[in-house]
C-alpha cells in the first residue's frame, strides 16, 4: 500500500491532464495484470457513444474472460488562466494585491515542485472581472444569508466573503448569486480546525499539525444538489458531440477560493480592530477588485474500467474511486485508490487460485470526480438502463484515510453488512479491537481550547447517523451520487475521517502530500489496507452469498423513523399536513419485507438442498448444460437438476425483489426543481450538497416552498410508491 501510494500521490493528477492520463493507463495495466487480462495490440481507449465503447460494458453479461478498457467522455469543464484578488485605493489603484499561492514546503520534494502546478481558482467557475465592497457572509449558508437580510444588508453587487465548512461550496456561491452578489470569496478559517491550532501551542504544517495559513481548498462550484455532472449534458451522457445546453448548474458570478493568510488582510477592511467574523452586514470602505479568468472547454476524460465475469450473468456489483485529484491528492483520492489497489491485487491472487465470481464484478477508476461527479455520472447516464437491470450494489471509496474516526454511509439495507464486516476486520492499530471500534477514534492533538461552533459543523458531526445502526445517511459529494440518488441502486461508502484532534488535513491543497499522510494519517498505512479489508470483504459477501446481504427490513424500519422526523419538521414549522397514507405504506412494506425474510431463509436452505443432492460435485455451468441438453431433448431428465434449477430460479427471485428495494424510491418525475434527483427516499440536502436529506420531496415541499398542499401531494406520491414496492415485495 505505501509503494503505491508512493507511486500515485507524487505527482499532480489533474482531470484531462496528461499525468491523469497516464494514471489511466496505469490503473488498466495493473487491471490487466491483476486480472490475467490478454493485453490487446492497441490500447483499448474507446470513445463513448462508439460501438465499441457501448460493447464494452453492454456485453459484461456475456464475458467468459475479465476484460479491461478506458472509455472516454466528454464534459465541459474549465482551467484557470489569470486570477487576483485587490485592495483598491480611492482613485482606483491597487493598494494590495492577494499572492492566491500556497508557500509550498522544502521538506516535502513535491509541494516544493508543484506548488504552482494547479493553480488556486474553483473548478467551473465563472469567468468574471468584478468590483465592489466586501462583506461577510459566514458560511454562506442559507442561515447565514437570512441573518444579513435581516439586519437590512443589501448584497446587490457586493463581494461577499463566506469561509468553508458546513454545506458545499457551490451552494455557497448559488446563495450570494440569488441576492445580487458581484462575486464570493471562499476561505479556509484555522478557528475551525478544532483543537489543533496555533493558539493552542500547535505548529503549522509543514512543522506541526496546524493548517498552513497558505494552504487553499480548491474546488467545484457547481451547484452539486441541482444535478452533478457534466453541466452541459443533464440527465444524457457527455459524448464528443453531444447536443449541449448552456450549463444550468453552475455559478453566474466569479467566485475564487483563498488562503487565511489572504483572507486576514481582506478581512482587515471591514473591520480593522472589532471582530470582522461576526454577521454584522457591515462592508469594507474600499473596494475589492476580484479577477476570475478561465478557459472552458471540452475537455477529455477517461474512466478505467475492469469486469470479472462471474456465474450470474445478469448480477453485477459494481466498485469505484475516483483517480482526479485537484493536486497531488495523497488523501483524496489516493488513499481510497490505494485501498482499491489492494482490493484488486486480492481478486488477482483470488482469480489465480481458480475463483469465479457468483456474481459479476465490475471496478471502476472515475476521472473527474473533483469538477462534479463526472466520469461516473456520464457513464451511469449512458448505461442507465444497463445498471438498472444488472448492478446489485455499488461500493464506494473516495478519501480512504484523512485522519483517525472511521465513518461509514451507506442505504439502511447495506448497514448491518457494513458493520457486521467492520466487526470482522481487526483495528489498524489495536489488535484486541476491531474496525468498528474506530469510529470513536480521535487523534491525539487534543490540547488546548475548542470552538464549539466548529465541533458541531466538523464535517463528521454534520453526518446524520441512523439510531439502530450507527451507519450514516448518504447525501452527496462523491461518485455513488448517481448510483443511490437517480438508478436506486443501494450504496455505501466509508472512510478514515479527521476529527477535531487530529492534524489538520489539508483538504485539495498542495499539502494533501505523501509526506501528511507519511507523518500524521497514517504513519504505519494500516488505516489504508483496514479500509481494503472492509471493501474486500464487504465485496466478497456481496459477489458470493447466494442470497444478497441485503436488509430491506431494516431499511422500511428506518422509514418511521425518516417519518417521525418529518412530521416533527412540518409541526415545528405549524404547517398540519396529513402523513396518514405514508405511515400506513410504511407499515405495509415493514409487513411485505419480513415476509420476503422468510422467503429468503427457505429459497436459501432449499437451494442448499439440492445443490446436496446433485449426483456429481456439478459445477453451476455444468447444471446449466445438462439442464439445457434436456430442454432441447438431448439428455437425461434427472430429477435433481429440475429440482436444482427450480431452487436456483427461486432464489433469483428473492434477489430481484430485494434489489428492487432501493429502486422503489425512484419517481420518474423526480424531485421538484432538481428533477435529476428521483430517489423520493433520500437526495443531498437542497442547501447543504455533502448531507443528506431524507423524504427530500416532502422535505422540500415544506421547508423551501412552505406549501401544504404540495407536501401532501408529495406525501401520496411517496406512499404510492412504497405501495408499488410493497407489492414487488409479495408478488
Ligand atoms: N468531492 C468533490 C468536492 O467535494 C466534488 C463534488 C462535486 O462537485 O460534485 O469538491
Ligand atoms: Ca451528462
Ligand atoms: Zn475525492
Ligand atoms: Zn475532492
Amino acid at each position: 500500500a505505501l509503494a503505491a501510494s508512493r507511486a500515485y500521490a507524487t505527482h499532480p493528477h489533474l482531470a484531462s491532464s496528461k499525468e491523469d492520463y497516464e494514471d489511466a493507463k496505469v490503473m488498466l495495466k495493473l487491471f490487466q495484470d491483476q486480472f490475467n487480462v490478454s493485453t490487446p495490440k492497441e490500447l483499448p481507449v474507446y470513445s463513448a457513444g462508439t460501438s465499441a465503447s457501448r460493447n464494452a460494458t453492454l456485453h459484461i453479461n456475456k464475458l467468459n474472460s475479465p476484460v479491461a478498457w478506458i472509455d472516454v467522455y466528454y464534459p465541459v469543464m474549465n482551467t484557470p488562466l489569470d486570477r487576483s484578488v485587490q485592495i483598491l485605493d480611492s482613485d482606483g489603484t491597487a493598494l494590495w494585491d492577494a499572492d492566491l499561492v500556497e508557500d509550498g514546503d522544502p521538506a516535502d520534494p513535491e509541494a516544493a515542485k508543484y506548488k504552482d502546478y494547479v493553480p488556486t481558482w474553483h473548478g467551473l467557475s465563472k469567468e468574471g472581472d468584478v468590483q465592489g465592497q466586501l462583506i461577510y457572509a459566514n458560511y454562506g449558508r442559507q442561515e447565514d444569508y437570512q441573518e444579513l437580510l435581516a439586519l437590512g444588508t443589501n448584497l446587490t453587487g457586493k463581494i461577499v466573503i463566506t469561509k468553508y465548512g458546513g454545506i458545499f461550496r457551490g451552494l455557497k456561491i448559488k446563495g450570494a448569486q440569488e441576492l445580487g452578489a458581484a462575486g464570493v470569496l471562499v476561505y479556509s478559517d484555522p478557528r475551525d480546525d478544532g483543537s489543533v491550532t496555533v493558539e493552542n501551542g500547535y505548529e503549522a504544517y509543514p512543522a506541526g499539525p496546524a493548517r498552513n495559513p497558505t494552504s487553499v481548498e480548491r474546488g467545484s462550484v457547481q451547484f452539486i444538489s441541482q444535478y452533478p455532472g457534466d453541466p452541459t449534458t443533464p440527465g444524457y451522457p457527455a459524448y464528443e458531440n453531444a447536443t449541449r445546453t448552456e450549463g444550468e448548474n453552475i455559478p453566474k458570478i466569479p467566485s475564487l477560493p483563498i488562503s487565511w493568510a489572504n483572507a486576514e488582510r481582506l478581512l482587515a477592511e471591514i473591520s480593522r480592530n472589532g471582530d470582522a467574523r461576526k454577521l454584522t452586514g457591515k462592508t469594507s470602505e474600499r473596494t475589492i477588485k476580484l479577477v476570475n479568468h478561465v478557459d472552458n472547454k471540452v475537455m477529455p476524460i477517461w474512466n478505467t474500467m475492469a469486469a470479472i465475469p462471474g456465474h450470474i450473468k445478469n448480477e453485477t456489483l459494481l466498485i469505484g474511486c475516483h483517480r482526479d485529484a485537484w493536486v497531488m491528492g495523497a488523501a483524496d483520492p489516493t488513499s481510497g485508490t490505494v485501498s482499491l489497489h489492494e482490493v484488486i491485487r486480492g481478486f488477482g491472487t483470488l482469480l489465480a487460485h481458480g475463483w469465479k465470481p457468483l456474481r459479476n464484478v465490475v471496478i471502476a477508476s472515475w476521472d473527474a470526480e473533483e469538477y462534479g461527479l463526472v466520469g461516473s455520472t456520464e457513464w451511469a447516464e449512458d448505461f442507465a438502463d444497463w445498471v438498472s437491470d444488472n448492478v446489485v450494489a455499488y461500493i464506494n471509496v473516495d478519501v480512504s484515510v484523512a485522519g483517525s474516526q472511521w465513518v461509514s454511509a451507506g442505504s439502511p439495507s447495506l448497514a448491518h453488512l457494513i458493520r457486521k464486516t467492520a466487526q470482522d476486520v481487526p483495528h489498524p492499530l489495536d489488535s484486541t479491537k476491531t474496525l468498528w471500534d474506530a469510529r470513536t477514534d480521535i487523534g491525539p492533538f487534543t490540547h488546548g481550547s475548542v470552538d464549539d461552533e466548529s465541533i458541531k459543523l466538523h464535517p463528521a458531526n454534520q453526518l446524520r447517523r441512523s439510531p439502530d445502526t450507527g451507519i450514516a445517511t448518504l447525501g452527496s459529494g462523491s461518485d455513488f451520487t448517481v448510483f443511490l440518488q437517480r438508478l436506486g441502486i443501494a450504496s455505501m461508502d466509508q472512510s478514515f475521517s479527521m476529527t477535531p484532534s487530529d492534524a489538520v488535513y489539508h483538504y485539495h491543497s498542495i499539502y494533501d502530500s505523501q509526506r501528511w499522510q507519511e507523518i500524521y494519517a497514517d504513519p504505519t498505512f494500516s488505516r489504508h489496507v483496514a479500509v481494503a479489508k472492509h471493501l474486500g470483504l464487504t465485496a466478497l459477501r456481496l459477489t458470493d452469498s447466494i442470497i444478497l446481504p441485503l436488509n430491506t427490513t431494516q431499511y422500511s424500519l428506518e422509514l418511521d423513523d425518516y417519518l417521525a422526523q418529518i412530521e416533527e419538521l412540518a409541526s415545528s414549522l405549524s404547517f398540519s399536513v396529513d402523513f396518514s397514507a405514508l405511515s400506513h405504506s410504511i407499515k405495509t412494506l415493514q409487513g411485505a419485507s419480513q415476509e420476503l425474510d422468510d422467503e429468503k431463509a427457505e429459497a436459501e436452505e432449499k437451494f442448499k438442498e439440492a445443490l446436496s443432492n446433485l449426483p456429481q460435485a456439478y459445477t453451476p455451468s455444468s447444471v446449466l448444460f445438462r439442464a439445457l441438453k434436456w430442454v432441447l431433448g438431448l439428455g437425461k431428465r434427472t430429477d435433481p437438476i429440475e429440482t436444482f434449477i427450480k431452487a436456483a430460479k427461486r432464489v433469483q427471485k428473492a434477489n430481484t425483489k430485494l434489489v428492487a428495494f432501493e429502486k422503489g424510491f425512484i419517481s420518474e418525475d423526480g424531485i421538484k426543481d432538481r428533477e435529476w434527483y428521483r430517489h423520493l427516499g433520500v437526495a443531498p440536502g437542497k442547501w447543504l450538497g455533502y448531507g443528506a436529506t431524507t423524504l427530500p420531496s416532502i422535505y422540500d415541499a415544506l421547508v423551501f416552498e412552505k406549501n401544504t398542499t404540495l407536501a401532501e401531494a408529495e406525501v401520496e406520491r411517496v406512499s404510492a410508491l412504497l405501495g408499488d414496492l410493497t407489492n414487488v415485495l409479495v408478488s
